[in-house]
């Protein structure tokens, strides 16, 4: 079934319905919808005639609020409701799967910004919406602190207040993510195990990450800290490969003192301005 919402209430209305063949996309059928509120109705416990939103398909027990409603709704596209699909358990099943990002980062930064407002000047003044800029951030310092759950590894934090301090960051986070990247590749074997562990081994009957419990198809296997090559946790044979270290992917994430955006801000217009660096074509 599809929906398609004409331009707004138009003087002769007619609502169509569009069969589709499931087998077959190419066989399509247009059926005329006398009444529209019987076609939807099934959908609340209201059991009087409802009235009909063509354009979300929302229903109103009243024509008066339905009539207050429209406005709100043509500003937008017409919706339509499309449920997950019921055989495919990672669509229609909300669960908690990024299982190992429940443990320690064996590395992270924390970082803080500090800026000063300064007025617009009147002639960028920007009146858009009803919203006037009045003044800008204006990033004059931060602070950048490795936290490493290996005491040797740990540094003293990098404090910088001076000229361009978003490109002093920049360079900083960069020299930082190859050090890091450098200590990781070493991959620290596993050191030998104390009693208690041993024991605490020997015991587990259920992998630490998972939750799935040990048999002669799912191995038991000794997860440790690759940068201390401490011993972690028990673990399944398939979790060991998800926990291992790995490159952070293209979103990586930015949280410093619970005002992510805030710093997020400075950062994407940092990266901006070093990929204009790049991109931008040099004479010769
Ligand atoms: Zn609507
Ligand atoms: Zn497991």
């Amino acid at each position: 079934m599809e929906y398609r919402n004409p331009e707004g209430e138009r003087e002769h209305h007619v609502n169509l319905l569009l069969l589709e063949d499931a087998d077959n996309p190419s066989k399509r059928h247009y059926v005329w919808i006398k009444n529209i509120s019987a076609l939807v109705s099934h959908r609340t416990k209201h059991d009087g005639a409802t009235y009909v939103c063509n354009s979300c398909l929302h229903l109103f027990k009243t024509q008066r609020v339905l009539d207050n409603h429209i406005p709100y709704c043509i500003q937008h596209e017409p919706q339509q409701v499309v449920y997950p699909n019921p055989q495919n358990e990672k669509e229609c099943v909300l669960k908690f799967r990024s299982k190992h990002k429940q443990h320690p980062l064996p590395f992270y930064l924390v970082c803080d910004f500090e800026s000063f407002l300064t007025p617009v000047e009147r002639e960028e003044e920007e009146e858009r919406n009803s919203m006037k800029k009045l003044d800008v951030h204006n990033v004059s310092g931060f602070c950048c602190n490795r936290i490493s759950s290996e005491p040797k590894y740990r540094t003293p934090p990098k404090v910088y207040s001076g000229p361009d301090p978003m490109t002093e960051f920049y360079d900083h986070v960069m020299e930082e993510s190859r050090v890091i990247s450098k200590i990781m590749s070493r991959q620290v074997p596993m050191r030998p195990m104390t009693s208690d562990e041993y024991k605490l081994h020997e015991a587990a009957t259920e992998c630490v990450n998972c939750g799935g419990r040990f048999s002669d198809r799912n191995l038991k296997v000794r997860h440790h800290d690759q940068v201390s090559g401490e011993y972690l946790f028990p673990a399944c044979h398939k979790c060991i490969l998800q926990l291992k270290p790995r490159k952070a992917g293209k979103k990586s994430k930015y949280s410093s003192d619970g005002k992510e955006n805030y710093e997020e801000n400075f950062f994407l217009v940092i990266l901006l301005h070093n990929l204009k660096k790049i991109m931008t074509p040099t004479s010769c």
